[in-house]
């Protein structure tokens, strides 16, 4: 940092003291072109089908026992509870071009390592209290991926009470295709969606037999966090979740998107 840019914060924040807005002193700090980070944080993208932009992620929202089979085969009551959500960590992306088939790192710790297949939805805006009716509005677009699981960690903690984090928020661990702009594809309520293992079909349903559809899962989102452009939100996946071991291809498959493929390594 130059001297004269140093001499500008002090200033800025010696202004900000004297005028008691010292909370706003930090932004103004990074907004000055003369501040410059240590080192490079790379920022996490993914590509927006038809066009040379990308989408930036800032967070990434996960909804969980969404469809009622898979609440039944994770021991809840889909007619009670609530929805509820977890985040993964945003770096935590690992893209996969359509019509290829990328390697997926079998991450560390884990002997039970499962596939969840789900439909995500890019925000390019957002709020917070958003009405149910309002709420597509700030969809960019969907994409098709994957909610990769170590379920042996997760349950692991969920039975001590304790946060499942490991078990979810890891590298690799929110696969996802590119994003399709609504634009061009629409809003996303029904449609077959699917997950093969090997060729061999593990997880079929239908996006309409979502308990929570897309609008109501950033309604309900936006009580608990302010959403804000570049959130994106893993819908939740259907019954058959299953373990997956190195070598297996997946096949993710959703009505309306191209496939999205990924070979475990
Ligand atoms: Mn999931």
């Amino acid at each position: 940092m130059s001297k004269t840019s140093r001499r500008n914060l002090l200033a800025a924040a010696a202004g900000a003291i004297a005028t008691g807005v010292i909370a706003d002193a930090a932004p103004a700090a990074a907004a000055d072109a003369a501040v410059k980070p240590i080192f490079e944080v790379p920022l996490t993208w993914i590509p927006i089908v038809g066009e040379k932009e990308v989408f930036p992620v800032r967070r990434i929202y996960c909804i969980g026992r969404n469809y009622a089979a898979h609440a039944i085969e994770r021991g809840s009551d889909p007619t009670r509870e609530p929805p509820f959500f977890f985040q993964k960590p945003t770096d935590a992306i690992q893209n996969v071009a359509p019509g290829q088939v990328t390697d997926h790192p079998y991450p560390s710790l884990t002997k039970n390592y499962h596939h969840e297949v789900e439909l995500i939805a890019a925000l390019k805006s957002g709020g917070s209290n958003i009405a149910p009716e309002q709420a597509l509005e700030h969809v960019y677009g969907y994409a098709l991926g994957l909610d990769m699981t170590r379920r042996d960690l997760q349950n692991a903690m969920a039975g001590e009470k304790k946060p499942w984090e490991i078990g979810k928020s890891f590298d690799h661990a929110a696969v996802i295709g590119p994003i399709h702009p609504v634009a061009k594809v629409g809003h996303f309520t029904k449609g077959a969606i699917s997950l093969a293992v090997n060729g061999k079909v593990r997880q079929s349903s239908d996006l309409s037999k979502m308990i929570w559809s897309v609008a109501e899962q950033i309604a309900k989102l936006s009580e608990a966090f302010e959403l804000k452009a570049g959130d994106i939100i893993y819908s939740g996946t259907p019954e058959n979740v299953g373990p997956v071991v190195k070598g297996d291809l997946l096949l993710a498959k959703l009505e309306g998107l191209p496939d999205v493929s990924i070979k475990i390594v």
